[in-house]
């Protein structure tokens, strides 16, 4: 890292950041094996309507020592090693059945999984979700949706958008995650095929106090409308902020407000029972 020609001895501390990185990795490894990984879906729903238009699959973490680790805690780790690309396999893979399950079930449920940029870039990912989905047969490639970040592109746009290309034509459809965040340049957004647009968080939190944020929030509502794309809110917390997105034009939405990440078991239950706030309704007839 110092440049080449020079010997640099590990202090002690850089030792055992070594170690314990690696000692990470195999625990990461061995929950893979173990199967102590689990998804969790978050609702995103339209919240004129009601309707639920599809789940988020959220990875887990069930570790027996430490109880459920958020992804933050372990995905960035391993965002560079081959690892991600297997658990990312399994992700796609538990979602799939997931949406067989619910089929059985008479619930038609879209759930979006998000992909690393490792494996976007890989380059048998379209050969690999294509066998992935002729494994499931009963389930058609248009109820997934693939969530990818603007910065998975960087350095080849035009690999990406052509992966991307051979992707939709399997029959998914993608998300540009955490909006906002990345580059967000304008050809950027042109020239990825991605057919939604997800707000990030950050901006959504902010955005009843903090002029600059509303801001952008507008003008990414306008952009999405001008490229014809359908944009979602994320981290939609509560009901004024479902209020102040309705006003700006922003139907679909996800976060604590609507709902928390939870077990998939719980879905067919909440999807009985959820309700659009009344006067999140109100909005219906103005747009
Ligand atoms: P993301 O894809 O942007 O997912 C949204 C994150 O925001 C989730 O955190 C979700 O639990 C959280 N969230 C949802 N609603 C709210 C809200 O109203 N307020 C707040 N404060 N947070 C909310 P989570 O599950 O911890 O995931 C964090 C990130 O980890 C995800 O961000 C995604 O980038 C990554 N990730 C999660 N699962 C996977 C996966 O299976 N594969 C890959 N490659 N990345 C994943
Ligand atoms: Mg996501
Ligand atoms: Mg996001
Ligand atoms: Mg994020």
């Amino acid at each position: 890292q110092h440049g080449k020609n020079r010997f640099h001895l590990f202090d002690n501390e850089q030792n055992i950041a070594i170690v314990l990185k690696h000692e990470k990795l195999k625990q990461i490894r061995h929950a893979l094996d173990q199967s102590k990984f689990r998804l969790f879906y978050q609702p995103k729903v339209n919240m004129q309507t009601g309707n639920i238009i599809g789940v988020e699959a959220l990875i887990r973490w069930q570790s027996s020592e430490r109880g459920i680790i958020g992804p933050n805690e372990f995905l960035p780790l391993i965002e560079n090693n081959e690892l991600i690309i297997e658990i990312g396999e399994w992700v796609i893979k538990t979602a799939l059945q997931q949406i067989k399950v619910w089929k059985t079930m008479g619930l038609n449920i879209p759930v979006s999984v998000n992909i690393s940029a490792l494996q976007l870039q890989s380059n048998d990912f379209p050969a690999r979700l294509s066998a992935l989905l002729s494994q499931f047969p009963e389930v058609p490639p248009t109820d997934l949706e693939l969530e990818v970040l603007e910065t998975s592109a960087l350095g080849d746009l035009l690999k990406i958008s052509e992966t991307m290309q051979n992707c939709i034509k399997l029959g998914v459809n993608f998300a540009l995650d955490d909006f906002g965040t990345g580059y967000s340049s304008l050809s950027y957004l042109r020239r990825l095929p991605a057919s939604v647009i997800k707000i990030d968080q950050t901006f959504v939190r902010d955005m009843l106090i903090d002029p600059e944020d509303l801001a952008i929030i507008e003008s990414v509502v306008l952009l999405a409308k001008s490229f014809k794309r359908d944009v979602i809110a994320e981290g939609v917390e509560t009901i004024d902020h479902g209020i102040a997105l309705l006003e700006l034009g922003c139907v679909f939405a996800q976060g604590y407000a609507i709902a928390k990440p939870m077990p998939a078991e719980e879905i067919p239950h909440w999807i009985e029972s959820w309700q659009p706030e009344v006067s999140w309704q109100q909005y219906s007839n103005k747009n």
